[in-house]
Order: structure tokens, then sequence, then C-alpha cells
């Protein structure tokens, strides 16, 4: 008997994954079908082939040097789940290298290259003045040696407004340093990033202190706490890329997807 399709709680998408985890661009709403049959990951086929309808890819409009970049078709809440695919090729010698992304331990390594429904791999790496809205957990779509699509999850850490950019961090610095790539702020006015959050200033600290004002001590203290947050997160979830054995560059610039090396 096939499995009933239920909701998550707090996000419209559906839960578990048997049933397709896009969002139809037609309505807005859950897709209604099944995951593909046989395969990892939880998208229906069309969606596997087209895509999550609540992002889609663009070319940056004013830096060809960004390439493509990946935006949000609608309002989307904190916690919207989507998923880094591909096929589960080696490090070494892997296509896609500027993309891929670590998979299981020993497993390999995410590799989207030819994968034309895989949006994520488009997300740019927020510039300096900018922070990620999104992150990889270490929930895995495939087991260790598997044959078929695998895949890893993402989510966003933020609601991410219809228009604005999804960004994620690259892991490493060293991965524009090595490549002789200024880092830059990828958002527009069109198509903004999220803005980096300020420090208050030591002066508007102390003087919240003077007037005895100790919530707002505490928000900034929270504030910073986010972003060591965030980029603690990241470190422990996505592996730095290794100067001295770097990828080519691809056509489409600064795209990758931190990566793991692993024994081969
Ligand atoms: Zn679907």
């Amino acid at each position: 008997m096939e499995e009933k399709r239920r909701l998550r709680r707090r996000v419209n998408q559906n839960l578990g994954r048997a049933y397709c985890w896009a969002t139809c661009v037609e309505t807005g709403e859950p897709c209604v079908e099944s995951s593909e049959p046989g395969s990892n990951l939880p998208y229906c086929r069309r969606h596997r082939v087209e895509g999550d309808g609540a992002v889609r890819v663009i070319d940056h409009p004013t830096n060809k040097g960004i390439g493509k970049i990946c935006v949000a078709r609608f309002d989307l809440p904190k916690g919207y789940k989507m998923v880094y695919w591909g096929k589960r090729v080696r490090w070494r010698g892997c296509k896609g290298q500027d993309r891929a992304m670590s998979f299981l331990q020993n497993g390999g390594v995410i590799d989207p290259y030819d994968c034309e429904g895989q949006q994520l791999q488009y997300m740019a790496c927020p510039g300096p003045g900018e922070r990620s809205n999104t992150k990889c957990t270490d929930v895995c779509f495939g087991k260790t040696y598997d044959e078929k699509l695998i895949g890893r999850e993402f989510e966003t850490i933020e609601p991410v407004k219809k228009d604005h950019q999804l960004t994620q961090w690259y892991g490493s610095k060293d991965w524009f340093e090595a490549r002789d790539i200024p880092r830059t702020n990828v958002g527009t006015d069109e198509y903004p990033a999220p803005q980096k959050k300020k420090r208050k200033t030591q002066k508007a600290s102390k003087q919240s202190q003077d007037e005895g004002d100790k919530s707002g001590e505490a928000d900034n203290l929270k504030e910073i706490d986010v972003n060591t947050a965030i980029e603690l997160d990241v470190k422990k979830t996505m592996l730095q890329t290794v100067p001295g054995k770097d990828p080519p560059l691809t056509q489409s610039g600064p795209k990758l997807a931190p990566y793991e090396s692993f024994a081969d």
C-alpha cells in the first residue's frame, strides 16, 4: 500500500522521502507526486529533471565572472529542504571538481556535472560583505558505494525572500586565493544577497551598558554568536579545499562546492 502523503509541520513541504520535496512552479504548493521509484532522491522524475520550482537558475545580471546564480522563486521559509545531488565519483579526475560536494566518508564525492536539474550547484559564494543563507546537513541520500544518483541535504537557515539569492559558503577563501580570483559581493538590487550582520560598535554597546540596558548587550552578544555559529557549523560539515591541488576553472567561474578529497 502506498504511503500517505503528509506535510512537514513548519514548512509547506512533503514529509519523509516517499514524496517529492519540490514545489510546483504553477501553484507554489508542494508536488503531489511520489519520489521516482528506485531513486535515492526525494524527487519525482519531473522535478529531478526540471529542478525544484521553489528556485530558479539565472545568469548573474551584471558580473559575468560569477556565472549562474540561484534565486528563490517564492518566499522560502527557514528550513526549506533541498538536495545537492549528482553522480558518485572519485574526487581525483572528477569532471565537475569545482562543484563536487563531499558525501559519506570513503564514498567519494557528489558530482553534479551534466545534471541539468541540479540547481544548487549554481549557488554563489557570499562575498566579503555577505553571508550564506543555506547550509548542508549530515543527511545523505544513497549508500557509500551507491551506483545510482546520490545526494546530500541542504536547507535554508533563514527565510529567503522571492528573487533573493541562495548563497553557499564554499568552505574556504583559499579557493579564490589559489585561483587569483577576487571574492566579490554577489548581490544586486534585483537579486539581493543577505548582508553580513554588523557588530554593534563598542561605543554603542558601552552606552547601552551605562544606561543599564542589559538587553541591548545581550542582543549584541547573540548577534555575534549567530555569525560564529554559522561559520563553525559550516566548517564542521564542509571540508576545505586543498591549496596546490586545485581543480581547473570552469567557464561558469567561481562555483566551488566544498569537497572532501578521499583516499584512492
Ligand atoms: Zn515533484
